[in-house]
């Protein structure tokens, strides 16, 4: 825990903790966490090496089977999944990006936290807002039932804290790369932040020295060359040079920052201590960012799970140094793939790195000069996912290219499956388990009419998205299960351990959620169901408005 924390824990006057009751629903203080890109395969991988914060909220009600069931295996709609109860398809958070060509300005990608009818916002300087979220959170509901509720969010990215707080939120705090920031900027600055941000900063100037391996972990340690790069990873231990930005958010140390804010805001603002219960949803980033810098199966992501393990065993110490009652729930936004290059060396002979020439500009110009037609022909954020034909373009022109350019995906050896939006549009939302949902149910999930592209492609599988590993040499997105799969986790004091293979989905955390807290709701009013091996479901329901369907 920070120093920086426990100071400002003795600054902030917290009421005696009387002697805790025996807990009894609903719980006071509701902790929802999501470690960004914590796969299933990773939770398998590393559970019996937990020992701390993990291994205490995995001695719960444990799903080693959750599923982000839809394709597009995104942050931003992983997230948007969590706390709404919905589908992608009806919260219409379909990817981080999109493309919107009616849009009144000249980028046409528009950010999903992002509010773009706001002047001089950007997809990349853009003005972070929840406009996009289509549906309510737990918090939203919370606060509608109960007045006195607050719904509150640190994360380490904007589009989590947004997407899992929605429209109402009383604080919501997301590290900006500089600083803990918010766009409430109505809510004040609590103290703990202001107090975060100054000991970061400090941290940052200084160099900070390479962290020791348990054995463990060195086990792990193999360097691998990362191809047409001057780049090796696999055993690293998270040296940081002075200021080194990019560094700080790529390793263990964003998290420990993350979750003492965390722990600064329950105290400052008292949550968990009113009549009404709270809600704090915490977006855990490191992982992600070291998966995406370092892959899944090196030293960095051993390093990294056991202090996101410690880290996490530390805040929730903090909590019961409260006396608060409090329940956890922890998942995960999407998994990740582990980099090509360490995957052949293991024997997955399919894994490579994505064909350049699939990246949707450069396929738009081949197609446009085929076709004899001007302009880009195609518009898009990547190799795969959704693509979008020009508008600029006659009607028939658009017609042609949409024609050619499904046919010349479906004919590329690296792509699985094109689906264009006629398709998905007569493509009823799946219902079945989600290891049963084929692939264009699973495209079918992250389909939004308006916001999704003429056509989708899907990659095969074991293919990374990255050809140009500059950035990042790992990355997920995929509709395959190394990227869909996901723990599902929930603890109470008191809870019988009940590890479960069921296969459940991240939808279904909300609606359970809100049966521990005596809100239960009307079945079929969100796509996920209550799980009645955690909560009594059957309670009577209240229906939930929709927004803007
Ligand atoms: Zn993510």
């Amino acid at each position: 825990m920070r120093n920086w924390l426990v100071l400002l824990a003795a600054m902030i006057a917290a009421p005696g903790a009387a002697q805790q009751p025996a807990p009894a629903p609903p719980p006071k203080l509701l902790v929802v966490i999501s470690v960004d890109q914590f796969s299933a395969d990773l939770w398998d991988e590393y559970r019996p090496h937990f020992t701390a914060g993990l291994a205490r909220i995995g001695s719960g009600a444990a799903f080693r089977n959750g599923y982000q069931s839809h394709a597009a295996t995104e942050t931003c709609p992983g997230h948007s999944t969590i706390l709404t109860g919905d589908h992608p398809s009806r919260t219409g958070i379909i990817a981080n990006n999109w493309i919107d060509q009616g849009v009144k300005r000249s980028d046409v990608s528009v950010y999903c936290a992002e509010d773009e009818t706001v002047p001089g916002s950007s997809s990349s300087a853009y003005t972070v807002s929840p406009a996009h979220l289509l549906v309510p959170t737990l918090g939203e509901l919370m606060k509608a039932a109960r007045p006195g509720s607050r719904n509150v969010a640190v994360a380490g990215k904007d589009r989590a804290a947004v997407m899992m707080t929605g429209h109402k939120a009383d604080q919501r705090w997301y590290w900006t790369g500089q600083k803990f920031e918010t766009d409430l900027k109505s809510a004040g600055v609590p103290k703990t932040i202001v107090q975060a941000n100054a000991s970061i900063a400090k941290a940052l100037l200084e160099y900070r020295q390479p962290m020791t391996a348990p054995a463990f972990c060195q086990g792990k340690a193999r360097p691998v060359a990362i191809q047409n790069s001057e780049k090796t990873v696999g055993a690293g231990l998270f040296a940081r040079n002075a200021e080194d930005q990019a560094a700080f958010r790529a390793s263990p140390e964003l998290d420990g920052d993350t979750l003492a804010v965390a722990a600064g805001l329950i105290d400052e603002l008292q949550l968990g201590r009113g009549s009404d219960p709270d809600v704090v949803a915490i977006s855990l980033s490191a992982t992600d960012y070291v998966g995406h810098t370092y892959g899944t199966e090196g030293e960095e992501m051993c390093l990294q799970l056991l202090e996101l393990d410690r880290e996490i065993g530390d805040f929730l110490a903090l909590l019961d140094s409260r006396g608060l009652d409090f329940a956890v729930a922890l998942t995960a936004d999407h998994g990740g793939l582990d980099i090509p290059e360490r995957m052949q060396l293991a024997g997955v002979k399919d894994a490579a790195r994505v064909d350049p020439g699939l990246a949707a500009g450069t396929m738009g110009l081949k197609l446009a000069n085929r076709l004899g037609i001007s302009g880009f022909g195609l518009i898009g954020e990547s190799a795969f996912g959704d693509m979008y034909i020009d508008r600029n373009l006659s009607a028939k022109d658009q017609k042609r290219m949409l024609t050619a350019a499904v046919a010349a995906y479906k004919a590329h050896p690296q792509v699985a499956a094109v689906f264009t939006a006629d398709q998905l549009k007569a493509t009823p939302v799946a219902t079945t388990p989600p290891t049963q949902w084929s692939p264009i149910q699973r495209a079918r999930a992250s389909f939004y009419p308006g916001r999704s592209g003429d056509f989708v492609v899907l990659l095969k599988p074991d293919i990374t998205p990255i050809s140009d590993a500059s950035r990042y040499v790992a990355t997920h997105g995929s509709a395959w299960d190394y990227d869909r799969r996901v723990p599902v986790l929930f603890w109470r004091k008191g809870m019988a351990a009940a590890p479960s293979d069921a296969v459940i989905e991240t939808t279904d955390i909300m609606p359970t959620l809100a049966a521990w807290l005596g809100l239960p709701l009307a079945p079929g009013s969100v796509d996920g169901h209550c799980l009645p091996t955690v909560a009594l479901c059957s309670a009577t329901p209240v229906a939930r408005t929709e927004r803007g369907r």
